[in-house]
């Protein structure tokens, strides 16, 4: 067993940590991604002219829990891990939002991801509000005992505020629909009787919804098809990098190329990144990361660094890790035509505006990752009324969600003349803004 890096968190809330003026500052320290996600809100709130009142509520989440979470550990210790659950803002519904394992985990992280999938689900006009959940953990070095006792552990106790009406959790970085599916019994077994409705991203033989698997990569995969249409460029045969390989990064591979014929030439996970100019066979880098771990060292392929990569000369480059990746140390060397963030949060203000200046075209994270959480709408759905869809009628349901919000927010990016992401969040906060006043909040 090897030692995690996890460490308590403080409890209050975090200051404004720096301000990053240059690019210099950013090569030593990464921008806090909270300071990050309420820098987005202002701007967006600017352009509308944002009664301040609301813009205030807006910037801080509205609930947040801290956690201890004992776990016996298979050499008999018991470990303290630590976690958090941050409802963002419930003001149009449930709030939503998955649950990351993660070494690096901090409470800011989860209050910017909280933030952003209040923002998610307003642009994607479904009903339900914003929330996630983290515990600082490195779960790569447990084994499935130690994970199932953590994941049951972390639901007792953040599980007096989750519910179908109150919070659903999903699945984010490293947490898999076998965790759902320990974490739905688990509740289940706190409510007394079968509660599968609590959490999304389950298993198809627990509840989970048909193509929720893939859902986030296809969501993507169906704005870079329209923002293609619309720049006027050929995608067939024409060339793709993925940094990051986990669900969203892997099946965006599968899609590329099966749905949009394109050659995905490079792709890179934790351990390292490969290129080949003639494109990746999906099934074969699928099983040679299964078998080894990581897609570095794959057969005919040539390494290259996590920076090459987000700087190779493709039509479409697919942020699909974690944030920062692209930031003004780096936003000046991007040359792909589209940048589609499957990721969240992968790039920075900085690098937002000189992408804009240099004509990139950025799908924003709000609206291209967002078919997961979108068809985790569509499981709650099924578990409340306990009638199962076809495949068929996800796809036409989250082509019809994606497209009807794709239109909604290049209109914005029109009538103010902003970016996209500008664009996104002044949607979202709207609508957001609109819930708020109806119920009398401000
Ligand atoms: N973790 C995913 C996201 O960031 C899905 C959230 C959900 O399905 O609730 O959008």
């Amino acid at each position: 067993m090897q030692p995690s890096n996890d460490r308590p968190q403080p409890a209050a809330p975090t200051q404004e940590p720096f301000v990053l003026g240059d690019c210099l500052k950013s090569e030593v320290i990464k921008e806090n991604p909270f300071t990050i996600a309420k820098r987005q809100l202002d701007d967006a709130a600017e352009v509308i002219g944002l009664d301040p009142d609301i813009l205030e509520l807006l910037r801080w989440p509205m609930r947040e829990m801290h956690v201890t979470i004992p776990v016996k550990m298979d050499d008999g210790s018991v470990r303290a891990f630590h976690g958090f659950r941050v409802q963002y803002n419930d003001a149009r519904g449930p709030n939503k939002g998955g649950i990351r394992f993660h070494p690096d985990e901090t409470i800011d992280t989860v209050r910017a991801l909280a933030a952003w999938m209040t923002w998610k689900t307003a642009v994607l006009d479904i009903p339900l509000g914003g929330a996630k959940g983290g515990v600082i953990c490195n779960p790569k070095a447990m084994s499935p005992g130690e994970l199932e006792r953590l994941s049951r552990s972390y639901i007792r106790q953040v599980g007096r505020l989750l519910g179908l009406e109150k919070d659903v959790p999903a699945p984010d970085v490293y947490t898999t629909p076998q965790i759902m599916a320990w974490m739905a019994d688990e509740y289940s077994f706190m409510q007394g009787h079968n509660d599968f409705g609590v959490i999304t991203g389950k298993p198809l033989a627990l509840g989970g919804s048909a193509r929720r698997g893939d859902a986030t990569a296809r969501g993507g995969i169906i704005c870079i098809r329209e923002a293609a249409r619309m720049l006027g460029v050929e995608l067939r045969g024409n060339t793709a990098a993925i940094n990051g390989y986990g669900n969203a990064g892997s099946f965006a591979h599968k899609l590329a190329v099966e749905l949009l014929g394109m050659k995905v030439v490079a792709v890179s996970d934790s351990k390292g990144g490969i290129h080949n100019p003639d494109g990746f066979d999906h099934q074969a880098l699928m099983e040679h990361k299964r078998q080894t771990g990581s897609v570095a060292e794959f057969p005919g392929s040539t390494p290259l660094t996590n920076g090459d990569l987000l700087e190779l000369d493709v039509a479409v480059l697919i942020p699909a890790a974690l944030e920062d990746e692209i930031s003004c140390r780096n936003a000046k060397h991007i040359k792909a035509t589209i940048v589609a963030e499957l990721a969240n949060g992968p790039t920075t203000p900085d690098a937002d505006k000189v992408l804009h200046e240099r004509g990139i075209y950025l799908i924003p994270d709000l609206l291209c990752n967002a078919g997961g959480v979108t068809v985790s709408y569509f499981e709650m759905v099924q578990n409340s009324s306990g009638w199962y869809w076809e495949e068929e009628a996800v796809h036409r349901q989250l082509e019809k969600k994606m497209s009807a919000a794709i239109k909604t927010v290049h209109q914005a990016a029109v009538q103010y003349r902003v970016d996209n992401r500008t664009a996104a969040m002044i949607v979202a906060i709207r609508r957001v803004a609109e819930a708020m006043k109806l119920r009398g909040w401000v």
